[in-house]
């Protein structure tokens, strides 16, 4: 038996022969696989495959499977999802490696036992693949096997793929803006015609709110009256009165106790996920969930478990299993998730956690300003503001602002205060940044154009993609609408033309979504006119046609959504 110590976590170990542990894997068109496992570190597993592969599944590196789980004598531990890395067949046996996105192999343990001392170290090369951005992602420079090398060494293996990945046309990060606002904007990068000028069609300020002039003035007015900071931390000297009064509006706005601020919704969901879950507690989390609930839940001490996208009979199954296991018990989703644009079915969720004594929590980041009645997000599309215990938004699509809220119970709201340490140990947003937020939700409140015309702009876009061939719900209701390309190459290409034309819209890869599920993520905005949109739908005819690009049927294209394993943006 290896005696495991938390200090050699980082090493890679063998599964001893007459071990009794396997590794199930669940693919993505739903069949499930036994491995066994031949060794594991602590954030990767290696195993072969117990009976034949089906053709059906094409495992390909770079693949993110939905769920993953290992069993032994008894016990059963939930990987989640997991990244192929290495895919070799041989003769009759598939050895397949993976890295896992969601957990921690357990390898201190009860798993120890079956664990042998590490491998030979040394016979292990650091990065020793290929450094082609086609074959390869970020992902790839996160590990080594090797002790003793030098903290910066994986930096100038990744600056030589990055090199080549910055030349292809597939990317498109970090494009500047020059002064300019709304949906047309200067870019420092030329058109091949000369100009600079481009139909923003990926921007997160749904409403248009950003550059309205009541909000612009709200934050210049701010800025004389209070100067440029908060000058420090909710508990210290960052709250003035513009703060008090924004969480009094959306307190109302959403029947609600108390709202905190934090200073993004990035903060906002690690932060309540951290500070209200402690070691006794179990956090179940939509697979999808955005990164920043799944960085909140590794930050938590509390036991992580993901049920499958809107799946809510997996989620009342992990709760029946284990849900009385745990002291407190919290469930997550969003009101609309940030990849798909797909809704989940909130009203089952709440009654399914109501059932087995567990609170929940629903991020409305997309949903806030796009769907219910008066737009206030999916708990309200589905009737259940005041059954859902904690709602959460951010001012970063509401208004293409910066900051989050939580809204809940104030004794909720009080101890978020004191424990969530991301609320605790970081300064507010600026006066500035709340005066314009409120003015931006009055203005979304009083003048319901800003729902009318973005509702009419999604309708109008999805139509105009659905009669291209996109596979998209003819009731799709969000502002995100994804665009399933599936191929690198082309959907490089395709950027290209698009790009070329004026047309500005991020194209979404590896690690973000599965490389078979490489997408547009296009996103409307209250402010697009239907000339607008008319025209990028031009340009992206015009880009199917270059790149030789058709959709696929619709189940098959169902099923590449469903399996994306996506963190979001
Ligand atoms: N939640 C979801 C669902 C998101 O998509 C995002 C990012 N777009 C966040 C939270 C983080 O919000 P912010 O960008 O305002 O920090």
């Amino acid at each position: 038996m290896a005696e495991i110590t938390r200090a050699i976590r980082h090493k890679r170990f063998n599964f001893s022969k007459d071990s009794p542990v396997k590794f199930v894997i669940e693919t993505k068109i739903g069949s499930q696989y036994t491995l066994i496992p031949e060794n594991c570190s602590l954030t990767g597993i290696a195993g072969y495959a117990s009976q034949p592969l089906s053709n059906d599944e094409q495992f390909d590196i770079g693949d993110i499977l939905p769920a993953a789980k290992i069993i032994w004598e008894g016990h059963e531990y939930a990987l989640g999802r997991l990244v192929i890395r290495n895919f070799v067949k041989k003769d009759e046996k598939t050895t397949l490696g993976f890295s896992l996105v969601d957990s921690k192999t357990p390898i201190d343990g009860p798993l120890a036992r079956y664990l042998e001392t590490p491998r030979d170290e040394a016979a292990v090369t650091p990065y020793g693949f290929e450094l082609n951005p086609d074959k390869f992602s970020i992902a790839n420079f996160t590990e080594t096997n090797q002790t003793n090398v030098d903290l910066f060494a994986k930096c100038k293996q990744f600056s030589i793929y990055f090199n080549q990945w910055e030349k292809m046309p597939k990317y498109q990060y970090h494009t500047v803006r020059t002064p300019s606002m709304g949906a047309r904007v200067n870019l420092t990068r030329s058109r091949p015609n000369g100009r600079n000028d481009y139909l923003v069609m990926g921007s997160n300020d749904y409403l248009g709110l950003a550059s309205h002039p009541e909000v612009i003035a709200a934050a210049r007015n701010a800025i004389d009256q209070y100067g440029f900071g908060s000058t420090g931390s909710p508990l210290t000297t960052g709250i003035s009165a513009a703060h008090e009064e924004l969480c009094g509006f959306l307190a109302k706005l959403y029947g609600k106790e108390k709202v905190i601020l934090y200073n993004s919704g990035y903060t906002a969901n690690v932060g309540f996920v951290q500070g209200i879950t402690t070691a006794q507690d179990l956090i179940v989390a939509d697979i999808l969930a955005h990164a920043s609930l799944q960085d909140g839940m590794r930050m938590s001490s509390a036991t992580s478990r993901f049920f499958k996208h809107n799946d809510p009979k997996h989620l009342e199954k992990i709760l029946s299993d284990q849900r009385n296991q745990y002291a407190g018990a919290l469930v997550i989703t969003e009101g609309i998730f940030s990849m798909d644009g797909d809704v989940p079915p909130l009203k089952k969720i709440v009654e399914i956690a109501k059932k087995y004594n567990a609170r929940t929590f629903v991020d409305e980041a997309h949903s806030l300003g796009v769907i219910g009645p008066n737009g206030l997000g999916g708990c309200e599309k589905f009737g259940v503001i005041s059954d859902v215990d904690v709602i959460m938004g951010t001012f970063s699509k509401i208004c293409g602002g910066i900051g989050g809220f939580i809204a809940g119970n104030s004794d909720v709201m009080d101890w978020l205060y004191w424990l969530s340490r991301a609320h605790m140990f970081s300064v507010s947003i600026p006066p500035s940044t709340a005066a314009a937020a409120l003015k931006a939700l009055q203005i979304f409140t009083s003048d319901k154009t800003l729902l009318t015309n973005v509702r009419r702009n999604i309708r109008h876009f999805v139509n105009g993609l659905r009669s291209l061939g996109a596979p998209l719900n003819p009731e799709h209701e969000s502002t995100v609408v994804p665009v399933v390309i599936g191929d690198e190459k082309k959907l490089g290409q395709m950027n290209q033309v698009l790009i070329d034309n004026g047309v500005f819209v991020v194209p979404i890869v590896f690690p973000a979504v599965s490389r078979k599920t490489c997408r547009f993520r296009f996103t409307v905005m209250a402010t697009h006119t239907i000339s607008d949109l008319d025209y990028a739908l031009s340009i992206f005819e015009k880009a199917m046609q270059k790149a030789d690009f058709t959709f696929k049927k619709n189940e098959e294209q169902k099923e590449a959504l469903g399996a994306t394993g996506e963190q979001g943006y």
